[in-house]
């Protein structure tokens, strides 16, 4: 039985680029590896994980995982942006690190704009044998917390409540501290009062 690994951030954590630091090193090793992410993020590519400071692994997009089968000799299995994945996509993983004795570490967000987890990520952390949290400040300038929830906002700075789960790109978004985000999200400070207008564009 091999170790099913969670890695869960915010966005801007850097696990995108952890996620090829670790290709990197199987590399230098020899060990066999594959990445693999949801189709549903095509952010930048349909093949590669693009990390915001520019590091690329290439991966094999894929719908979910009911006929995923790990090529021949893989050691290890780098899963990105997992919280796209369905609940039954972990089961499989699960799977594959119990019976086919492969090392798996997911990388993914845990909650999403409205505070809520994600089902996947919720299943992960019932499941996963280790269970790390990638750290980064809150972007609220001036804030010294750790950053642990998402804000979603319109290009006038107006807080997005509510609304579907699952959109790449679209929005815009900061990593915010728990206190910020209650704050922001039931409306007691406004994005722009405590941003002085430094929001648009995710500045
Ligand atoms: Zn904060």
């Amino acid at each position: 039985m091999a170790k099913l690994h969670f890695y869960y951030g915010v966005m801007s954590s850097s696990k995108s680029a952890f996620l090829g630091i670790n290709a990197y090193n199987f590399n230098r090793t020899d060990n066999r590896w594959e990445a693999i992410k949801p189709s549903i993020d095509n952010r930048d590519s349909d093949t590669n994980i693009v990390s915001r400071i520019g590091i690329v692994t290439k991966a094999r997009a894929l719908q979910n995982l009911d006929n995923y089968i790990p090529a021949p000799a893989t050691q290890f299995i780098l899963v990105d942006e997992v919280q796209f994945f369905k609940p039954s996509d972990i089961e499989k993983l699960v799977q594959i690190a119990d019976n086919s004795n492969i090392t798996i570490f997911c990388y993914g967000l845990k909650v999403d704009s409205n505070g809520d987890l994600f089902p996947a990520s919720a299943k992960l952390l019932a499941e996963a044998d280790e269970i790390h949290q990638m750290e980064t400040v809150c972007e609220i300038p001036q804030c010294t917390n750790m950053a642990s929830h998402h804000i979603r906002f319109d290009s006038n700075g107006n807080i997005i409540r509510g609304g579907n789960q699952v959109e790449v790109g679209a929005s815009q978004y900061k990593s915010v501290c728990r206190k910020h985000f209650h704050d922001l999200y039931n409306g007691k400070v406004s994005l722009i009062q405590i941003c002085r207008n430094q929001f648009i564009n995710g500045k």
